[in-house]
């Protein structure tokens, strides 16, 4: 451990809690280290990461080779802007839609930013080749979405967290999650241009829709002429034990939504897929990014899904996604604390029995953490379970174990 850092965690946490805005609301734990599936505390105790920063680290923590990409190209190129062509983004923008199977990408940075990318995509593509007029343009979310923080992505969220940032952006139209009449009904209206959906919703709790509801709904779309527009920002990238988690149903979107662990945690890049004929859309001077695209972040996003492939990560996730939920519904038989574990791969949650006070979960994670175990209740009185990919089998069962001796101790 490196003793540069004299400050103890309680004065860490102080200085953060003095001197920054309080929009966030961490489990008292300050990382110094991160390793793998692994993290380390100031004070030098070591944690088993089963947050993945919300599912950036799929990768694990400090992936050497993503890391040692990172320093390589920092020292030779970090940003020319979107001005000037540069040597690595179409080097980056051929792998990208390669390795997905799209005609083009859109680099951004942040989630929330390819989230909006993908909303002008589509209102565009509607006034433009679908015949929308002007303004009418309408995209059907879903009840509980969580696709970011900008001003017009709270507008249809309908979290009451994201209250009093008003007024909202107009232009869509809420339904429940994984109802396919609602979205039927929903798609009558000839001004719907596309339909925004989480394949699993994860931070309302992993909820994992009813089988072939993703396939059917993309149906319903191509019948009406509507883009099906797939946030894979959490899901993506091996999580839930498929490349992307429409994979599972082979639904291919007409836009896709990637970000956080397309870098491996190691640097913010996000990028939105599509084919020609929506992408040509979007003109020179009409959509952009300073930073979108820049050579340091595609060079470690280029790493980053390299090591996705080579380490096998969407296979281990399905194996050790299965073994979890194995072991936790095994746990559930022994305990009324705990009603169920639900989710795909490795993105799964457990619920607190309801009778409970919510901030159970709360408390929970909290003993989890005591006990060398990181993760994060999401809303309501659900704990979401996300590690690394790069688990091993014994090390997810010593993971279980802990998490059993934590809820049975209850
Ligand atoms: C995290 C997340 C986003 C937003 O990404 P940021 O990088 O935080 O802006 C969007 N959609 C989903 C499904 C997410 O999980």
């Amino acid at each position: 451990m490196s003793a540069v850092n004299t400050l103890s965690s309680n004065e860490l946490m102080e200085m953060e809690n003095q001197y920054g805005a309080h929009n966030y609301h961490p489990i008292p734990v300050v990382i110094a280290k991160g390793e793998g599936v692994h993290v380390w505390d100031v004070e030098g105790k070591k944690y088993y990461d089963f947050l993945s920063s919300y599912s950036a680290v799929n990768q694990g923590h400090c992936h050497p080779k993503i890391v040692q990409t990172l320093k390589d190209q920092a020292e030779n190129l970090t940003l020319t802007s979107r001005a000037f062509y540069n040597d690595v983004l179409g080097v980056y923008e051929k792998f990208l839609t390669e390795y997905f199977g799209f005609d083009k990408v859109l680099p951004m940075n942040t989630g929330a930013e390819a989230v909006e990318t993908a909303i002008k995509l589509c209102r565009k593509w509607a006034y433009e080749k679908k015949g929308t007029a002007e303004n009418q343009a309408k995209i059907v979310v879903c009840d509980n979405n969580f696709h970011g923080r900008t001003t017009t992505i709270i507008s249809f969220s309908n979290d009451p967290d994201n209250s009093n940032f008003g007024p909202y952006t107009a232009g869509f139209e809420r339904i429940p999650y994984s109802d396919l009449e609602a979205l039927k009904i929903a798609l009558e209206d000839d001004n719907v241009a596309g339909f925004l959906v989480e394949p699993i919703q994860g931070e309302a709790g992993v909820m994992v829709p009813d089988a072939g509801y993703l396939a059917a709904a993309y149906d319903l779309c191509k019948s009406r002429n509507v883009l099906f527009i797939a946030d894979e920002v959490q899901t993506g990238i091996a999580r839930t034990g498929k490349l992307l988690a429409v994979d599972h149903e082979d639904v291919r979107p007409d836009i896709l939504i990637l970000g956080k662990a397309i870098s491996g945690g190691v640097y913010p890049v996000s990028a939105v897929l599509a084919d020609d004929h929506i992408m040509e859309v979007i003109k020179p001077g009409q959509h952009g990014s300073t930073f979108g695209g820049n050579p340091l972040g595609a060079k470690v996003a280029i790493a980053a899904l390299e090591v996705v492939k080579d380490e096998n990560l969407a296979e281990n996730a399905a194996r050790l996604g299965d073994l979890f939920r194995d072991r936790m519904n095994r746990m559930i038989e022994k305990t009324d604390l705990v009603k169920l574990v639900r989710g795909k791969g490795l993105l799964n949650a457990i619920v607190i029995n309801d009778s409970e006070d919510s901030s159970t979960a709360w408390d929970i994670c909290v003993q989890l953490k005591d006990n060398g175990l990181l993760a994060k209740p999401t809303h309501g009185n659900i704990i979401r379970f996300a590690p690394p990919l790069v688990m091993t089998e014994e090390q997810l069962h010593e993971c279980c174990d802990i998490i059993e001796r934590t809820i049975l101790s209850w």
